[in-house]
């Protein structure tokens, strides 16, 4: 069994937690290929690739041929 938390947090506090939260992007990376900021672990939306690989263009193919 966890410990329950005695009494709840006020809103004020919530919201100070919460401000923080918006402030930082995170997992900002700079995209390899065309060198603007964009998410780690995702692919770039604004070229498509994603490690080394235009994967949207390789997604389209892909149906293409299936
Ligand atoms: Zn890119």
């Amino acid at each position: 069994m966890g410990g329950e938390p005695k009494r709840r947090h006020s809103r004020a506090r919530k919201g100070k937690r919460r401000a923080s939260i918006s402030l930082s992007i995170p997992n900002a990376i700079v995209c390899p290929n065309c060198g603007i900021m964009t998410m780690s672990h995702a692919v770039c939306k604004k070229c498509g690739f994603y490690r080394g690989k235009d994967v949207l263009s390789l997604k389209k193919t892909q149906e293409v041929n299936s």
